[in-house]
């Protein structure tokens, strides 16, 4: 791309900080970084396109804070402490102004968590932005789908369903039974503010190290994420009976137990529509499931950086999910199969 080496060297280079003198960040043909001994690297890759991920209108700031966020949300999932990153950007022209919106939510995110932006590429063509995201774990102590267990209280963290919403107050795309003037403007911003600017749950995933037994992060809704741990966790999982008895997890999730912030709560009170919270996607919380004993403990250590967890559910043996509103189902395994997650 014409200028290309300007374009890295104003906008890019600014965000290579913080690397050792043994180290080596952008501008040679690649990237030399130093691992911690007994550490094992964890490496996540997202791609965000233009009017697939997020709508084309969205601010140049904002893709910029979305595309490493998401990254930055596995490398959470996965009890990681982020290391380094790399930003693969394909741009339809050479904007200044939209490059230095984009750096400046790349630098305010990246800043926040000290992650130096070490290298990447750049190309002409349609809007699309790559973000590999590299982190620390201590050797085999990283939080996997797998590690579920029959019994295992399901939790998330802080509330389900804002991006959802965030989501549609952007497209205005409410239902019929809904107005947005039924939201208060501090219910439209923080709905927004989940879609657009979603906080990962980084501060926290020192925490969850040796504490939780699976984690992921939710990303897809919560029935479709929880589903990958049902799946991942079921084929890892054996009966009594030796290794060839598979036990196939499912859950049981309470639908009144949810964490729901006041603009989601207005809209399910108006609509009725559980597939916001349950399917909606994009909320970029943590699903972790955690032996009962354990919940207190870290429910209190997670409360001291501002993080609420919340009990929703309880894996079981039967291979289904079922949703509960205060102890009577109303969600099926039936009706979740279609339409609800796609697993
Ligand atoms: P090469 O031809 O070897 O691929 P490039 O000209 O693509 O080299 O890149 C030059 C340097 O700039 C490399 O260190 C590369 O990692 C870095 N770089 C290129 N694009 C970006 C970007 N979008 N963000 C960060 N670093 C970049
Ligand atoms: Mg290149």
């Amino acid at each position: 791309m014409a200028l290309e080496f300007d374009l890295i060297e104003n906008f890019f280079k600014p965000l290579s900080l913080g690397l050792s003198e043994d180290e080596v960040g952008i501008g040679d043909d690649g990237a030399v970084m130093s691992a911690p001994e007994g550490h094992q690297l964890v490496v996540v890759t997202d791609t965000l396109v233009a009017g697939v991920h997020f709508p084309v209108a969205t601010s140049a700031y904002d893709i910029a804070w979305k595309a490493l966020a998401v990254n930055l949300s596995d490398l959470a999932a996965m009890g990681a402490t982020p290391a380094f990153f790399s930003l693969a950007l394909t741009l339809p022209e050479n904007d200044t102004d939209w490059l230095k919106g984009f750096s400046k939510g790349l630098k305010d995110l990246s800043h926040r968590f000290k992650i130096p932006l070490i290298g990447g590429d750049t190309t002409k063509g349609p809007l699309t932005i790559t973000v590999t995201a590299n982190g620390w774990v201590p050797f085999r102590e990283a939080i996997l789908r797998s590690g579920a267990k029959v019994g295992d209280w399901v939790c998330v963290t802080n509330t389900v369903g804002d991006g959802a919403l965030g989501l549609k107050v952007a497209l205005d795309n409410l239902p019929e039974s809904m107005f947005i003037s039924d939201l208060s403007q501090e219910e439209k911003k923080f709905a927004l503010n989940a879609l657009n600017r979603p906080m990962p749950q980084l501060a926290i995933s020192q925490d969850l190290l040796g504490r939780v037994n699976s984690a992921i992060d939710i990303s897809d809704g919560l029935l479709a994420d929880l589903g990958h741990i049902l799946q991942q966790s079921s084929a890892k999982s054996y009966g009594t009976h030796g290794a060839s008895q598979k036990t196939m997890l499912g859950a049981d999730i309470e639908l009144t137990e949810l964490p729901l912030s006041s603009g989601v709560t207005k809209y399910l009170e108006l609509t009725d529509d559980w597939s916001l919270p349950l399917a909606g996607g994009d909320d970029y919380q943590l699903c972790l499931t955690l032996d009962e004993a354990r919940f207190s403990g870290l429910k209190a250590l997670l409360a001291k950086q501002q993080v609420c967890l919340t009990k929703v559910g309880k894996i079981n043996d039967q291979g289904l999910v079922s949703c509960f509103e205060r102890g009577v189902l109303r969600l099926g395994d039936a009706d979740l199969q279609s339409g609800y997650s796609h697993f």
